[in-house]
């Protein structure tokens, strides 16, 4: 293991696993912190995937360090903490505390934070954090319901949320290069300041950043910035060229898709998916209970099942979404369907279903969870963000897409499939 990273959500795992597989780095994603006894994977580089975003300060941070005591004794020479390309965090945290505790951890004194990802439009200038173009305090994530964005100024907003200083290396000295990069990043180490917030635009600012940290213990960031970490271990020996890093064994059986997102991007996909397959429709409505949802969906795929998919769906568009919510609660209503959708997943896998997408994080969540599965092996990508992988934990091995809401163009749940030469 070369890079070892713990990732504060589950999708923003993911996407810095597909960015250190486009590296040449092959890599796999755990779900939760691993046990003692929980054997490394076969990996060049290993992301450990939390939900502690949003979490107790407390757990967040036991969580994080636990993790990355796991990754240490596996042997991981570089660390690695992502959070998300908006920052997300309070004055609370989780940000600065989890990277307080991982720089103790690690007792390297000093990390760089970088949360830009100019392919995204996330760009960090003067310290600044602009999403889609306008100041992160204005482009909508100041209303975030549980971590609005007040403040653009990431040198402040940082501050506020570690007892160490927190400095800058501006856009004119990532203009320079590597070199100048390191040298003002080691000149703030020395300074004693603790954090050093990095501006980028573009891709090759992230590279030169990437190799300006080659020798640092901990890199904080979004996944733009591990852009340049792969190519810091090739040119040290440690990564061979050799292999394509999202090979993966395949694995025959039954196919079927579940989707729990009431996205625009997922509802246009379910809108294609029709006209060549078959799509079952959950109505929570009509039946209010998550057993018999599910036995209903899980008659109708009987005999259905086989190399063609199977579509079912909690999806609506969102005039239906709002009579379920008005009906059960906001909450309810998504537990409701979430429960069916994770049921269904079970029992399609004892019918010999091997392969299959999930539409919606949230959703994919709880399937996962119900499935008992620990580790994803990342592969190639059916679109941007959304690669298939190798699922396995408690069950048999499956190969599982884990599609975010919003991701994949209108063909996604047909192309999924084609790809593994269904
Ligand atoms: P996305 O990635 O698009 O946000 P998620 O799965 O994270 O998708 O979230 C979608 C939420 O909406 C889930 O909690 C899901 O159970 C819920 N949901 C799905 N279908 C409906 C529906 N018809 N009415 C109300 N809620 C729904």
């Amino acid at each position: 293991m070369l890079l070892g990273a713990v990732a504060d959500d589950f999708t923003g795992a993911t996407d810095l696993c597909s960015m250190l597989v486009r590296g040449g780095m092959r890599t796999v994603q755990l779900i939760g912190v691993p046990g003692p006894n929980d054997i490394p994977p076969d990996a060049d580089a290993v992301v450990v995937a939390l939900k502690s975003r949003t979490a107790p300060v407390r757990e967040a941070v036991d969580q994080s360090v636990a993790a990355l005591h796991w990754l240490r004794d596996g042997g991981a020479k570089q660390f690695f903490f992502k959070y998300c390309s908006t920052f997300d965090s309070t004055d609370q945290g989780n940000i600065g505390p989890v990277a307080d505790a991982m720089i103790e951890a690690l007792g390297c004194g000093f990390a760089l934070a970088c949360p830009a990802f100019p392919t995204n439009a996330r760009t960090v200038y003067l310290g600044h954090l602009f999403a889609n173009g306008m100041l992160l305090n204005e482009s909508g994530m100041e209303n975030h319901p549980l971590t609005p964005m007040k403040d653009a100024n990431l040198v402040r907003v940082m501050s506020r949320q570690t007892d160490g200083t927190v400095g800058l290396v501006p856009f004119g000295t990532v203009e320079q290069g590597a070199q100048a990069i390191r040298r003002a990043m080691t000149g703030m180490k020395e300074q004693g300041r603790r954090y050093a917030i990095v501006d980028a635009v573009s891709d090759a600012h992230l590279v030169a950043i990437g190799e300006a940290a080659e020798h640092h213990a901990l890199i904080t960031g979004g996944s733009g910035i591990a852009m340049g970490l792969p190519a810091n271990f090739r040119r040290a020996g440690l990564l061979p060229e050799a292999g394509d890093p999202s090979a993966l064994p395949l694995v025959a059986g039954h196919t079927a898709v579940l989707s729990g997102s009431c996205s625009r991007a997922t509802l246009m996909q379910l809108g294609r998916a029709r006209e060549h397959v078959p799509v079952y429709e959950l109505d929570p409505i009509a039946t209010p209970d998550a057993a018999s949802l599910a036995a209903g969906a899980l008659a109708w795929a009987e005999g259905k099942l086989g190399a063609k998919p199977i579509v079912i769906a909690a999806s609506a568009p969102p005039e239906k979404v709002a009579a379920v919510q008005a009906r059960f609660g906001r909450e309810e209503a998504g537990a409701l369907l979430e429960d069916a959708m994770a049921r269904i997943a079970a029992v399609l896998v004892e019918r010999g279903v091997r392969r299959m997408v999930v539409a919606g994080g949230e959703t994919s969540g709880a399937t996962v969870r119900q499935l008992g599965v620990r580790s994803l092996r990342i592969g190639a990508e059916i679109d941007p963000g959304v690669p298939w992988t190798l699922a396995e934990g408690a069950g048999p091995p499956l190969m599982m897409a884990l599609k975010s809401g919003n991701f994949g163009a209108p063909d996604f749940f047909t192309k999924a499939f084609e790809m593994l030469g269904a």
